[in-house]
């Protein structure tokens, strides 16, 4: 005798994605105008409509493992595009905190370190500390003259400081961090 989901179970991933961002993929009518806007598709494992897919079919294992969500530069041009108004780039940004809770890690390691190194910046500064982002990169991937022609140019062009340049209110951020982490958290229990 087959097993059959009830309608909970059968949209559990899409409820998720939909409680986390807002977003309900069900309005997804599949016209790809996403995926063709995408600077990055070139890259992704999947294309962005097929992410889109796979959460309203409830593949939660195929859409976690994608790479596709953790190269997203998040320029938003997908949400702009979406006949149904739908913010993919922020669907995106759901899965990246799906997996960092849950521990799940992107196949290449450089994507999971770089996440990391950008995010402890934002929470220290309050904004991205670029040369010490990439200082740190450098380092973590084993690269540490990566890209390194390119300093004097940004430095005489004042796109790298020396140090960082933080917010007048670091610990506002830091606050933000913590309530946003207790969320994902309440929201991945239920
Ligand atoms: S643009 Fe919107 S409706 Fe079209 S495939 Fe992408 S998410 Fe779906
Ligand atoms: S926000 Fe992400 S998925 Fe959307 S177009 Fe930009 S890079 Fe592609």
């Amino acid at each position: 005798m087959p097993e059959f989901l009830n309608r909970e179970d059968i949209h559990a991933f899409r409820d998720l994605v939909l409680s986390l961002s807002g977003q309900d993929v069900s309005r997804c009518i599949q016209c790809g105008k996403c995926s063709s806007g995408c600077p990055i598709a070139y890259e992704m494992e999947h294309l962005p409509n097929q992410i889109i897919r796979f959460i309203q079919l409830n593949m939660q294992e195929k859409a976690l493992h994608s790479d596709t969500f953790w190269l997203c530069a998040v320029c938003e041009t997908c949400s702009v595009r979406c006949p149904e108004s739908i913010d993919i780039a922020g669907i995106m940004d759901a899965l990246r905190k799906i997996c960092r809770e849950r521990g799940i890690k992107p196949g290449d390691s450089r994507i999971a370190r770089f996440n990391e190194i950008f995010l402890d910046s934002i929470k220290r500064n309050g904004r991205v500390y670029e040369l010490g982002l990439v200082m740190k990169y450098n380092l973590a991937t084993a690269q540490p003259f990566k890209d390194a022609s390119l300093g004097p140019v940004m430095f005489s062009k004042g796109k790298l400081k020396v140090s960082p340049d933080k917010v007048r209110d670091p610990n506002s951020v830091r606050t933000i961090f913590s309530k946003a982490k207790t969320f994902i958290a309440s929201k991945l229990k239920d």
